[in-house]
């Protein structure tokens, strides 16, 4: 299995300087995909007991923030098959476990589906259904904005499940699936988000994680924990990523016979993107820390890492524009890139607004 330093070294080789191309075009080449997928390196916390690399939160989140400095939307791909493992592990039962996991630290790639058209920051109104009818589950129901949906050869589906909720593992081949792709997104436009229905699919009982019937807001929480602190640690790496494009051109573009780094309005930039990328990196680590210690803070810690994380990516990505001006202002440029990829940020696993009313309600049961 690969080591974090080499691991970096491979997927800086595979996306080279193509990020650009595979925006503009709206699609990542699938063989990067599947060939990130077949070492392991889309979900780097499976175990190895599951045939996975075993990586710590920290290891992962480190590698997360690289590939994010290098293109988001492969990042995106990562952060649903990590979140998509996560939960299989935590809420599959063994031997679902041992199926799984093993697939998708190799050959397979996972999409999760929470979203529908009524129920987006809201995820108690999910309208979904999962039943039994006979020896089989029947699946009815209309997912929307699943990211990497079109690499995905299984869903990992949130449904209502008698009183209470449910997931549900579901082939991609299976009757009853049917794709509609969501083009030219704002942002992370590579990354294979599609709108997903399921009508009466038809499904071995085997396919609800665990036993199912816990309740809905539980089941989203464990997912979206993982997948808070890899879209952090996301922002990291686009924070990264921003920082290195304005220190280059500030050294090298001159304007009133100095450079741009010397005019001191252009220094505060510096100064807050530097800032920025240390803040969120070192909210990151703690999180990190939490999840790989089993720390109960690790819910909080996650949400705390997002919140920070995307806002200042926001922020940052705007102030890179500005000190390279023209010169960023060009589709194509990294961080003309990485302002449309950072506002997205603030939208998805918990849009900043629901990062504040989880924070705020934390600062007023703390004691
Ligand atoms: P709404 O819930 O309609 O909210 C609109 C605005 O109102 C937001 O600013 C929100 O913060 C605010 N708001 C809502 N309620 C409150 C409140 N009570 N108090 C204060 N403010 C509030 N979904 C998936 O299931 N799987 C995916 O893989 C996935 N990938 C995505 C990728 C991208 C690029 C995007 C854009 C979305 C993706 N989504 C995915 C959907 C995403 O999770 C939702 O967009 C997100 O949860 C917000 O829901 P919404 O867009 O319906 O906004």
């Amino acid at each position: 299995m690969p080591e974090p330093v080499v691991a970096a070294a491979t997927v800086a080789d595979l996306v080279g300087d193509r990020a650009a191309d595979w925006d503009r075009a709206g699609r990542l080449p699938e063989e990067v995909v599947r060939k990130l997928g077949a070492a392991g390196l889309l979900a780097a916390q499976i175990p190895t007991a599951h045939g996975g690399p075993g990586w710590s939160s920290l290891d992962n989140g480190v590698f997360t923030a690289r590939v994010g400095s290098l293109c988001s939307s492969l990042r995106s791909v990562m952060t649903s098959q990590g979140m998509a493992a996560w939960t299989v592990e935590r809420l599959g039962s063994r031997a679902q476990a041992t199926s799984l996991l093993p697939r998708l630290a190799s050959t397979e790639t996972a999409a999760v589906a929470f979203s529908e058209p009524q129920a987006g920051s809201d995820l108690s109104a999910i309208a979904t259904t999962v039943t039994i009818e006979g020896d089989a589950l029947l699946l009815d129901g209309h997912k929307v904005w699943v990211t990497a949906a079109e690499h995905a050869d299984l869903f990992l589906v949130f449904a209502r499940y008698g009183e209470g909720g449910a997931v549900v593992v579901v082939p991609r081949s299976a009757p009853g699936v049917r794709l509609r792709r969501r083009s030219d997104p704002l942002g992370c436009r590579a990354a294979g988000h599609a709108d997903v229905w399921f009508d009466g699919v038809r499904l071995p009982t085997d396919s609800l994680l665990g036993d199912g019937g816990q309740s809905l807001s539980l089941l989203v929480t464990t997912a979206l924990t993982y997948g808070r602190i890899s879209v952090a640690w996301g922002c990291v790496g686009i924070l990264q990523a921003c920082l290195a494009a304005a220190v280059d051109h500030a050294g090298r573009r001159h304007q009133f016979g100095n450079p741009l780094a010397q005019h001191q309005l252009v220094a505060r930039h510096l100064a807050d993107l530097w800032s920025a990328e240390q803040v969120a990196t070192r909210v990151c680590e703690h999180a990190s820390r939490c999840w790989d210690e089993g720390s109960p803070e690790v819910v909080t810690a996650t949400v705390l890492a997002k919140y920070v994380s995307a806002g200042h990516a926001v922020r940052a990505a705007a102030d890179a524009v500005q000190v390279l001006a023209s010169a960023g202002a060009q589709d194509g440029h990294p961080v003309a890139r990485a302002y449309r990829d950072a506002k997205v940020m603030e939208i998805i696993e918990g849009s900043t607004e629901m990062c504040q009313l989880m924070l705020a309600d934390r600062a007023l049961h703390r004691r």
